[in-house]
């Protein structure tokens, strides 16, 4: 059964599926994305990852590619067709393909391509039993991190570091010595007195959907969390962290910089997040 790419309006067979040399996305990286997990045969919170595409779009003035009521549809079918019952879900909008020039095309069709890959939940799950390590590095992206572009060089060097360091994720660090957040995913402690802390989303990092979630998981389950800045040490010296996105859910993050976090084993409330959040969050059958 081949999977099926879905490439502006037409379902291709993934492994022929291309767009042209001169897409903007290509050439500029000019264009966004979003990443939905697919768990139990459902798109897990979809309307929040399609309003921070709506936003995203919105902040680079890149058209709709099509109407926006239509892109549900689309994404439950590149699921279907795929049969993911557990896995990814990726759109990804570009301002279209034009003769290269810098400046904005006029009368450019956006272009658009939505993918969908399986996973297995038990790697996951296993790997949340023992925990993720993170290496930190300095904070070199642009000041537009709150917008979600398929830009991510940046994220590719930091991530590649990380893996030859035997890590799983990196932290970018501002220059005052607070985390911002992982290479794709956001950032997270618990103190010793038990409150979740993560950085304001207001400027500086992604807002994630699933670090969005979690506020309400936490509220559900009781927990307190502040939303303020944390420096390494402060990391390092914690009870818990951990790591959120669509694809990893809330991830215990047990070493940072080759030092343990608390005993260096996950820790419970991570635990009892990543439990709890598929019951909590929005589930739109795929
Ligand atoms: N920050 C960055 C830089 C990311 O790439 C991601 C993953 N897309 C996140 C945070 C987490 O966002 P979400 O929970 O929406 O996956």
């Amino acid at each position: 059964m081949p999977r099926i790419a879905y490439v502006n309006g037409r379902y291709i067979v993934h492994a022929q599926a291309a767009v042209h040399i001169e897409d903007r996305g290509y050439q500029f990286a000019d264009g966004v994305y979003e990443v939905c997990e697919v768990a139990r045969g459902h798109i897990v919170d979809m309307p929040r990852h399609l309003a921070r595409l709506k936003r995203s779009l919105k902040e680079l003035s890149i058209a709709w590619p099509v109407s926006e009521g239509v892109l549900p549809m689309l994404l439950r079918e590149v699921v279907r067709r795929n049969h993911v019952v557990n896995g990814l879900v990726y759109v990804q909008v570009t301002r279209g393909v034009a003769s290269r020039d810098f400046v904005f095309p006029a009368n450019t069709n956006s272009s658009l391509v939505i993918t969908a890959r399986k996973a297995d939940p038990a790697a996951a799950a296993k790997r949340a039993e023992t925990g993720i390590k993170v290496i930190t590095v300095p904070e070199n992206r642009w000041d537009r991190v709150d917008i979600k572009s398929t830009g991510l060089l940046p994220n590719v060097l930091a991530k590649q570091k990380a893996k030859e360091a035997g890590a799983q994720e990196a932290w970018f660090v501002d220059a005052d010595g607070t985390v911002k957040e992982g290479g794709s995913s956001n950032a997270w402690i618990v103190t010793r007195d038990g409150v979740l802390v993560t950085r304001p989303a207001e400027h500086g990092i992604l807002r994630g959907i699933t670090r969005t979630t979690l506020f309400d998981v936490a509220a559900k389950l009781g927990l307190k969390i502040e939303e303020r800045g944390f420096s390494v040490a402060e990391a390092k010296a914690a009870r818990e962290a951990f790591i959120s996105s669509a694809t990893t859910i809330a991830m215990p993050v047990v070493e940072i910089d080759g030092a343990p976090v608390a005993n260096g084993h996950p820790g419970s409330m991570t635990l009892s997040l990543r439990q709890a959040f598929f019951d909590i969050a929005e589930k739109s059958p795929a």
